[in-house]
């Protein structure tokens, strides 16, 4: 008897959530998981962070976090804004508030007006009797100007007295939790609390996105199953300080992919740390990988190349297979704009025969690229048949023709 068919094994359905509309972005609700980021520049600085934004919103960034720390960097939000919109990218801003929230947006309330979210996070909303007054200020103007709030817990600045509280009723019990335990319920009690105050003051639920970010993996999963059993707020998820290079990347993919395939996760976010000289775009594109490894969202064709052995002794299909990614994902604006569903393309660069003509034959588009001491030839495999094989120095742009030729006939243009 054959076994049961493997096609979407182990993937759970989306949990329900709230919606949230942040400007034209859903999140929750059904919506695709968005994809989302951070600028490093100091807000006050208009054409840094212009540029910075518009960079990360090219790059596929739906929604922008900016940090609003000064009266400058509120001042800055209104003008950010509208030199975004000229561009013509209507991105919606988010703003990152600590400590004086409060008093930034009501002397400058032209930034609580141009961001389309604020972010809050409790535990560093002021201290003591200060703590509930300045959250309330904060709510109050998120209500007055019809704007969502991110309720952000952060394990490093953890609800002091929220925290305290917890460990005082674990003292009394029988058998008290651990620290790990006690650290990572303060959080989730934290998160759920402050929505629960933000409701009572006026904000609606569906205004309302949830977040507990923490560095490790496991305290991440054990958090968020936690949150997403105990309400039905829309929830972005992320590891905060993912870390430098392939460690964050590995650490963040660990932790978010558990929990997306159990349908955990509106928006995600990867806070890598740039390497010297990166590109803070690389958090947006590993998010958007993430999401297409996984099948949840589609952006940009795939390109599967082979990791190359003893049987390829040219760094040929390495190079090719790189060039072929970065022009794919240089062509997507424009493929974007003028045919549907471009991003499900899936593009095949392979070193030799070996499995080169069988994974090429799986994608839409493959080449099977030379190994040692094989015949000099290349050959091209489009929906699984070989059509034409390439030799010579201009493979690189031959292929390069054959995709074009394959988006024009495949992909219907979009309507105007
Ligand atoms: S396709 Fe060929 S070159 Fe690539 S890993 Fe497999 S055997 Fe090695």
């Amino acid at each position: 008897m054959l076994p049961e068919p493997l096609a979407g094994a182990g993937r759970l359905p989306r949990r329900a959530t709230r919606q949230v509309m942040v400007g034209r972005i859903a999140i929750g609700g059904g919506a695709p998981v968005v994809v989302q980021s951070m600028t490093n520049t100091e807000t006050a600085n208009v054409d840094a962070t212009v540029a910075q934004v518009s960079e990360l919103a090219r790059a596929g960034s739906e929604i922008v976090r900016i940090t609003v720390n000064t009266r400058e960097a509120a001042a800055a939000v209104p003008l950010i804004r509208n030199r975004l919109l000229a561009m013509n990218l209507d991105v919606p801003l988010v703003g990152d508030f600590h400590f004086n929230g409060h008093k930034l947006l009501t002397e400058v309330p032209e930034a609580a007006a141009a961001l389309a979210k604020l972010r809050i996070n409790p535990g560093n909303v002021g201290k003591g009797a200060k703590r509930d007054e300045q959250f309330s200020q904060l709510i109050e103007i998120a209500c007055r100007h019809g704007k969502p709030v991110r309720i952000g817990v952060n394990w490093g600045s953890l609800d002091a007295e929220v925290l305290a509280r917890l460990m005082d009723q674990n003292q009394r019990r029988p058998s008290p939790l651990g620290a790990t335990e006690i650290m990572r319920e303060a959080m989730v009690t934290s998160a759920l609390e402050s929505a629960s105050r933000a409701v009572e003051l006026g904000l609606p639920a569906e205004a309302i996105v949830l977040s507990c970010k923490v560095s490790g993996v496991q305290d991440l999963i054990a958090v968020y199953r936690s949150l997403a059993a105990r309400c039905d707020y829309a929830l972005h998820l992320g590891l905060t300080e993912a870390g430098l290079g392939s460690k964050g990347i590995v650490a963040s993919t660990a932790a978010m992919a558990v929990l997306l395939q159990e349908g955990i996760g509106d928006t995600i976010r990867v806070s890598l740390t740039p390497e010297p000289g990166g590109e803070r775009t690389r958090e947006v594109i590993v998010a958007q990988e993430i999401l297409q490894s996984m099948g949840l969202r589609a952006f940009v064709p795939q390109v599967a190349a082979c990791p190359g052995c003893g049987r390829t002794s040219s760094t040929q299909f390495q190079s090719l297979a790189g060039e072929i990614q970065d022009y794919v994902r240089s062509r997507m604006p424009v493929w974007r704009a003028t045919r549907t569903a471009v991003e499900t393309m899936t593009l095949a660069v392979m070193g030799c025969v070996v499995n080169g003509p069988g994974e090429s034959r799986h994608a839409d588009i493959g080449i099977s690229l030379p190994g040692t001491g094989e015949e000099p030839v290349a050959p091209i495999y489009v929906d699984g048949e070989r059509v034409t094989t390439l030799r010579g120095d201009d493979i690189a742009a031959e292929f390069k023709a054959i995709v074009e030729d394959y988006v024009a006939r495949k992909y219907s243009p979009r309507p105007d």
